[in-house]
C-alpha cells in the first residue's frame, strides 16, 4: 500500500469562507455579465479563478516582510532579492517591477522590434499582448500533441524544432528577435518542457545567434516534472534542476505570483549588460526606480524568501499532488478533462463536455458560469474569449483548446477542498445538456476576457 502524503506545513491562521444561496448565485453571475473575472469574491465559495497572488505565505515570508527596506533608491531588500535571484536563478541583472507583465513589457520594448517574429510554445495572453503592442508578430512553435487534450505525451510543452527551423528559413534569423520559450506552458494546462528539449532549443538559438528567453513564472513546477518524468533527474533536487533549467536560457521575465508564493511582483532577469541597461532605462518610466520597480520593499523581502522555498522539493511535490488529486477524481467519473494533468491547475475540456454548444456561442465561458452557479467554485474560461481577435484580420482567433481552468492557488486549500470542486464537476457533467450557449454583448479592444459581458441564448 502506497502512504499517504501530507502537506509539508501546518496551519496556523485561518480565512473564513462565505457560503450563498442558489439563487444568489443566480443572481451574480447575471449581474457579472455571465464572466467569473467580473463576479464580486464575497460571493465566491471556493476560488479556483488564478493561482495568480492567491498563495498562502508562510510565517516566514510575512516576518520577513517586517524587514522591508522602504527607501526610494538602494533598498537594502533590493540586495536581499538579487541575492535570492542570482542563488536560485543563476542570472546576472535583476530587475523588479511590478507583476509579471511589468517584465514583459520591458522585454519586448527593448528587444522586439516591429515585424520581427517572436515564436512561443504556444502563447500566454500578457506575453502576447506585449510583444504585438511593440510591433513583434507571434509564432507558435508548440509541439502538435499540445494542442489535443487526450494525448499523454509527458512533455507536451516541447517546443517544435522543426517549426522554428521553417520560421528561420523563410524570414532569416534577422527576422526573429528572440525566442520566448515558457517551461512549463500555462495555455496548453501547465504541461511542461523536458530538459533535453530546453537544450534543443538553446542549440538552436545558438546556431542562429538568438537570444532565449524563458517566461520562468512557472520554472519551479516544471523543474518537478523533470524531477519525475525525465530520465535521469529522479535523484536529482528541485533547486539543481530548475538551476540547470536557467542556465540554458539568456534572462528571463517572471510573475512572481505563481511560482514565488508571494500576492504581488514580478521580475526580470538576464545575463546581458546592454539590455539590462536599457530596462533599467525605461523601468523608471513604467514602474519605479530599478530597485524597487513599483514594489514595496517588504514585497521584495517576501519575494526573496519565496523563491527559496519555491524549490523546497517537499513543497513542491505536495502543491503539484494536490492539482493530480483534483485531476485524478475528475478522470475517474469520466469528466473530460485535458490529459496529463498539469503543473497547476485541472483544464474542464468544453468541447467534449458541451458538445451541443458550437465554439461560437462560448461553451468554455459557459460552463464556468454554470459551475460557479451550481456550487459558488469559480473557474474561468481558457478558450475562445482568451485568444481575442487576429490583430491583423480583426477575425476571432479560434483555438483548438476549448478550456475551463480551475487553478489551484499555493498552500490555502485542503483536499477536502477539492472534492466539493470535483462533485459539483461531476453534477454538472450528468446534467450538461441543460447548459446554454453565450452571446456576448460587450467587447473590450484588449484581453476581452477580463471584463466581456455575456447574455444566455435562448
Ligand atoms: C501570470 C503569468 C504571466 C503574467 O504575469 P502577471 O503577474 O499576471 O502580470 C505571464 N506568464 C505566465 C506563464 C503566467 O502564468
Amino acid at each position: 500500500m502506497s502512504r499517504t502524503i501530507a502537506e509539508p506545513y501546518k496551519i496556523k491562521m485561518v480565512e473564513p469562507l462565505r457560503t450563498t444561496t442558489h439563487e444568489e448565485r443566480e443572481h451574480a453571475i447575471k449581474e457579472a455579465g455571465y464572466n467569473t473575472f467580473l463576479l464580486h469574491s464575497d460571493d465566491v465559495y471556493i476560488d479556483l479563478l488564478t493561482d495568480s497572488g492567491t498563495n498562502g505565505m508562510s510565517n516566514i515570508q510575512w516576518s520577513k516582510m517586517f524587514l522591508g527596506d522602504e527607501s526610494y533608491a538602494g533598498a537594502s531588500s533590493y540586495y536581499v532579492l538579487e541575492e535570492a535571484m542570482r542563488e536560485i536563478y543563476g542570472f546576472k541583472h535583476l530587475i523588479p517591477t511590478h507583476q509579471g507583465r511589468g517584465a514583459e513589457h520591458l522585454t519586448s520594448i527593448t528587444r522586439v522590434k516591429p515585424g520581427q517574429y517572436v515564436p512561443m510554445n504556444m502563447y500566454f495572453t500578457t506575453t502576447r499582448a506585449h510583444v504585438e503592442m511593440a510591433g513583434g508578430i507571434f509564432y507558435d512553435c508548440i509541439i502538435d500533441e499540445a494542442h489535443d487534450t487526450k494525448i499523454l505525451h509527458p512533455f507536451k510543452g516541447n517546443v517544435d524544432i522543426a517549426k522554428l527551423q521553417k520560421l528561420v528559413d523563410e524570414v532569416g534569423p534577422e527576422g526573429i528577435a528572440y525566442l520566448n520559450v515558457a517551461p512549463p506552458v500555462n495555455m496548453a494546462g501547465g504541461q511542461p518542457m523536458s530538459m533535453k528539449n530546453l537544450r534543443e532549443v538553446r542549440a538552436f538559438a545558438d546556431r542562429y545567434k538568438l537570444p532565449v528567453i524563458y517566461d520562468a513564472t512557472r520554472a519551479a513546477e516544471n523543474a518537478y516534472f523533470i524531477q519525475q518524468r525525465e530520465e535521469g533527474y529522479k535523484d536529482k533536487k528541485i533547486k539543481d534542476i530548475f538551476r540547470e533549467m536557467m542556465s540554458l536560457a539568456d534572462g528571463c521575465t517572471v510573475s512572481a505570483k505563481k511560482d514565488n508564493i508571494v500576492n504581488i511582483g514580478g521580475f526580470m532577469a538576464t545575463n546581458d549588460d546592454y539590455y539590462a541597461l536599457k530596462a533599467r532605462e525605461l523601468v523608471v518610466v513604467f514602474e519605479g526606480m530599478p530597485t524597487y520597480g513599483g514594489l514595496a520593499g517588504r514585497d521584495l523581502e517576501a519575494m526573496a524568501q519565496g523563491m527559496h522555498e519555491m524549490v523546497d522539493d517537499a513543497y513542491i511535490a505536495s502543491r503539484i499532488r494536490q492539482v493530480e488529486y483534483l485531476g485524478q477524481r475528475l478522470i475517474d467519473a469520466g469528466v473530460p478533462v485535458m490529459q496529463p494533468i498539469g503543473g497547476h491547475a485541472v483544464f474542464l475540456d468544453a468541447t467534449a463536455f458541451l458538445p451541443h454548444i458550437p465554439q461560437e456561442n462560448f461553451p468554455a465561458q459557459a460552463l464556468a458560469a454554470a459551475l460557479y452557479v451550481d456550487s459558488g467554485v469559480r473557474s474561468m474560461e481558457r478558450g475562445i474569449v482568451s485568444a481575442g481577435r487576429d490583430p491583423k484580420t480583426g477575425k476571432d482567433n479560434k483555438p483548438k483548446l476549448e478550456l475551463v481552468r480551475l487553478t489551484i492557488p499555493r498552500r490555502v486549500y485542503t483536499n477536502l477542498h477539492m472534492d466539493v470542486v470535483a462533485e459539483s464537476c461531476i453534477e454538472l457533467y450528468k446534467h450538461r445538456e441543460q447548459i446554454k450557449g453565450l452571446k456576448m454583448v460587450y467587447e473590450p479592444e484588449s484581453l476581452r476576457f477580463f471584463q466581456a459581458r455575456f447574455e444566455p441564448l435562448p
